[in-house]
């Protein structure tokens, strides 16, 4: 069964949010909706692997396809990447593909937003595809999907290295690998003080640690120099942003205006979030039923507001505090597109420019590296659900793809494979580290 066979190799979303493909496998819909939409800006390691790996990819599709009974695969792939378009088309041999075109905007890979692009379904308010028929996945899941049927374990990651480094790429590496492995493969950083956007500048994390380590969900690095506007955007403490959005927020809500969650019809509105923060002492406890079903894309932080306020920390602050009071916001009007949404869309050139990195839109063409590094650190939790528990004791002679990390099989979550062979050097209930 090929739910099982995913759950053994390790498969989980490698779009970001790591959730284990085995669930989505059980599932049985009526599309199969492929995400290559990739809208995070300079990140371009779908388009590379697309272009590189179709039959890989196909096969990968089909195999979910069959699996999950869909009648058709909606594959969503943006217009302007002709190429990885070209070589998709070539190598497919199915006419149960559908070829799903999409604009260049942002967030075009938000799943609910694909999912009404490439079916005209809107997922109910809080729900997931599978309530319309659906499941989504990534280019590059669907790929390990393939992996996975060969019999070969998740051990390695496609990444694309952009910004401020010497020599923009993508290529694969070992899953457990340092943020500075990546930065010097790509020739080195341009700067020389930088700071670590992590799969993307609008929805990834910020990191400082250039030792931090590649994990099954990881896009890529995005290096910009200290000084940037984006650093400054993104070293500001939460009690900070909220002391000035109390102070600042004029309520225009153009925040909201933007906002793409509202504008296919959900009941996000983050003006009103903010609005919110002025009736507590500091910010604290200001739970917030508009921000319940915001997806953090952070059009409205990024873009959308005219004082560069902070809407979207508000909103994932928000959340926090409604669940910490144990509040499930139940939308309770009808989900309807909003007649402006078509109109209000943003496009990727517009946002590269307000987050001032025109300069560094680059392509970053894949190389095949083969890179084999001296040491690992597989993180025990590299996916949505239960972290893994280590498997292997410090001494241990693993070999590639030996199982590290596991849990038990009715736990949501995905073991964790050794990405090179070696000597198991440390072992801590996080992770565990491989010497070659
Ligand atoms: S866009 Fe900015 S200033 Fe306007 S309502 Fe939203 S947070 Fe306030
Ligand atoms: S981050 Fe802002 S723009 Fe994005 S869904 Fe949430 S509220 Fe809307």
């Amino acid at each position: 069964m090929l739910s099982a066979r995913l759950r053994e190799a390790g498969v989980v979303g490698a779009g970001g949010a790591g959730f284990p493909t085995w669930v989505k496998a059980k599932s049985q819909v009526e599309f199969l909706v492929v995400n290559g939409a990739e809208c995070e800006p300079l990140i371009h390691k779908d388009a590379e692997i697309m272009r590189h790996f179709p039959r890989e990819i196909l096969a990968g599709a089909e195999t979910m396809r069959q699996a999950t009974g869909a009648t058709r695969t909606k594959f969503g792939i943006k217009t302007k990447n002709h190429e990885a378009r070209g070589a998709l088309k070539a190598a497919n041999h199915s006419p149960l593909v559908d070829w799903v075109e999409l604009g260049d905007f942002y967030p075009s890979g938000d799943e609910y937003e694909l999912v009404y692009t490439a079916t005209g379904r809107l997922i109910p308010a809080a729900g997931i595809p599978l309530a319309v028929g659906c499941v989504v996945c990534n280019v590059e899941t669907l790929y390990n999907v393939a992996e996975a049927e060969a019999g070969r374990p998740v051990t390695r990651k496609f990444v694309s290295i952009a910004g401020a480094v010497r020599e923009p790429k993508s290529f694969w590496v070992p899953t457990g690998v340092t943020f500075r492995e990546l930065i010097e493969l790509a020739g080195g950083a341009a700067t020389p003080d930088y700071a670590i956007f992590v799969s993307g500048l609008m929805m990834g994390t910020f990191c400082l640690d250039p030792d931090d380590v590649v994990t099954k969900t990881t896009a890529g690095l995005i290096l910009l120099p200290s000084d940037h506007y984006m650093v400054g955007r993104r070293t500001r403490t939460q009690k900070e942003m909220n002391q000035i959005g109390k102070s600042a927020c004029d309520q225009c809500s153009y925040c909201t205006e933007f906002c793409p969650r509202y504008l296919l019809g959900y009941d996000v509105q983050p003006h009103k979030v903010m609005r919110s923060l002025g009736f507590t002492a500091s910010g604290e406890a200001h739970w917030n039923q508009w921000a319940d079903l915001c997806c953090s894309c952070g059009l409205c932080t990024l873009y959308a507001c005219p004082e560069d306020l902070y809407p979207k920390e508000a909103c994932d602050d928000g959340k926090k505090y409604l669940r910490l009071a144990g509040i499930k916001y139940e939308q309770p009007r009808p989900v309807k597109v909003h007649p402006m949404k078509e109109y209000r869309r943003v496009p990727s050139a517009q946002l590269r420019k307000r987050l001032k990195v025109e300069e560094y839109e680059r392509d970053t063409p894949f190389q095949d590296l083969d890179y084999r590094p001296a040491r690992v650190r597989l993180k025990m939790k590299q996916h949505a659900g239960k972290p893994a528990a280590p498997v292997v004791r410090e001494g241990d002679v693993v070999r590639l793809g030996q199982l590290t990390g596991d849990l038990p099989e009715a736990d949501l979550g995905c073991p964790v494979h050794a990405s090179i062979g070696g000597k198991v050097t440390r072992v801590t209930p996080d992770f565990v580290e491989i010497t070659a």
